[in-house]
């Protein structure tokens, strides 16, 4: 008799997510399997930005750690599926220039000089990114409040000396420096790279159940089949509630972005983001713009209306792009959690180990979100500490 199959570990999503683990593990000698419902990187990870956002005005206190970790990785990262792939990730480190609201900004200045030092001059702007409109502070008065910003911030002002300047500012600019990533060629890269390293692959069937026996997980079921491992992790992105036995409290929240040909092709070289709107420009010409943050359930529809809004507030940023053609249009589901971090680690089911949850940064943290599972599935204490994210804090 034939002998049944087994694997060490079972993925269940083939997002960035669970290919990342996937090609962890396998580094450190485990049989891997992903088992995914349509096509691997073809959700959530595909729909992505691509920014790796870290600062600590944009990023939820808690995560701070995971998130500059990652960051920290994404060289390594990128260089090392660029090389296994053949393929180019195309990760960029321009920097990211950041328009703030007057009330963010208040936010940032009472926080840290850090912020008031990186406060870019109408002259830093014009000279980085001069197809910007709202760098060039065309009224005479916003311009003279933001250079009399920087004198007066010399000093060690007090918060309310802060706020009563802050009323008076237009949109502040400061530079961040962070890089940004081209999510759909990650994925296919990361997906390229654990088949070449034996990550075996089952597509077009979902997981059902994970399977129990005594207690302990023993494999899982899909529509068609099922199969055996004593380990399980669930990366199902925003539908991992809808895989019992657990009921893991994710959500879809929806994201609508398009995607503009630049002419000439480097008309932006910064990553821009204002409360309104994003822009990530891409090697190739391409720029991302980005993007709604919905609750609308499990709809993936684009309505017109909202892409108009998005567009109209890119060419206001940028006017050069008025005669940029949309090359598509499309949306994602973010896997949202109640308290908007991920959700890493041990369940109380011996052998079943959760990965999701990552809402906004799922992109950002891939690779650190690899390093520390793989370390939990393998007995080891992770590296970083993931009390603050453990699936039971739910129960
Ligand atoms: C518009 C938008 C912009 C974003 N921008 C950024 C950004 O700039 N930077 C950043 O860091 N993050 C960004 N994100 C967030 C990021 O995309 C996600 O956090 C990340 O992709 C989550 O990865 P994942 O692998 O968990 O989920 P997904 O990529 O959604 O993968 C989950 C996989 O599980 C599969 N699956 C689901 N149910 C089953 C089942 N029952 N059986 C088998 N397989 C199943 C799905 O088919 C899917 O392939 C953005 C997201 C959106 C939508």
């Amino acid at each position: 008799m034939a002998e049944v199959k087994t694997w060490d570990v079972i993925i269940i999503g083939g997002g960035i997510i669970g290919l990342s683990l996937s090609i962890a593990l396998r580094k450190r000698g485990a049989t891997v399997l992903v088992v995914e419902r349509g096509e691997p990187g073809r959700e959530a990870s595909h729909a992505a930005g691509g920014m790796l956002v870290e600062s600590s005005a944009e990023t939820p206190a808690p995560l701070q750690p995971l998130a500059s970790a990652s960051a920290r990785m994404y060289p390594e990262f990128a260089h090392e599926l660029n090389t296994e792939s053949g393929m180019n990730v195309d990760l960029r480190d321009q920097g990211t220039i950041l328009f703030w609201s007057k009330e963010q900004f208040e936010r940032l200045q009472v926080r840290g000089a850090e912020f008031r030092s990186a406060l870019l001059s109408v002259a830093d702007l014009e000279e980085r990114e001069p197809a910007l409109k709202y760098g060039r502070f065309d009224d005479p008065e916003e311009l003279e409040s933001l250079e009399s910003f920087r004198q007066e911030f010399e000093g060690n002002p007090s918060v309310e000396d802060v706020r009563n300047f802050c009323k008076s500012v237009f949109r502040p600019a400061i530079y961040v420096s962070e890089h940004s990533v081209d999510p759909r060629a990650l994925t296919a890269a990361a997906t390229k790279t654990a088949k070449a390293r034996g990550v075996d692959f089952s597509s077009g069937d979902p997981v059902t159940a994970v399977n129990l026996s005594d207690g302990q997980a023993t494999g899982v079921s899909t529509t068609k089949t099922s199969f055996l491992s004593s380990k399980v992790v669930n990366c199902a992105g925003c539908w991992s509630g809808q895989i019992p036995p657990h009921q893991l409290p994710t959500r879809p929240v929806k994201g609508q972005m398009l995607c503009l040909v630049m002419q000439p092709r480097h008309l932006l070289k910064h990553v821009v983001r204002t409360p309104d709107v994003y822009l990530i420009p891409r090697s190739d010409g391409r720029l991302l713009v980005g993007a709604t943050v919905e609750e609308a359930g499990f709809d993936k529809r684009t309505d017109i209306a909202t892409i108009q809004r998005l567009h109209r507030a890119a060419l206001e940023l940028v006017p050069g792009l008025k005669d940029a053609k949309i090359l598509e249009d499309w949306a994602g589901l973010r896997p949202g959690t109640p308290d908007a971090l991920p959700i890493l680690g041990t369940t109380r089911i011996p052998g079943y180990f959760v990965a999701t949850g990552h809402f906004r940064d799922g992109i950002l943290l891939a690779p650190i979100t690899a390093q520390v599972m793989a370390q939990v599935i393998s007995g080891e204490t992770p590296s970083d500490d993931l009390s603050a994210f453990s699936p039971q804090r739910f129960s």
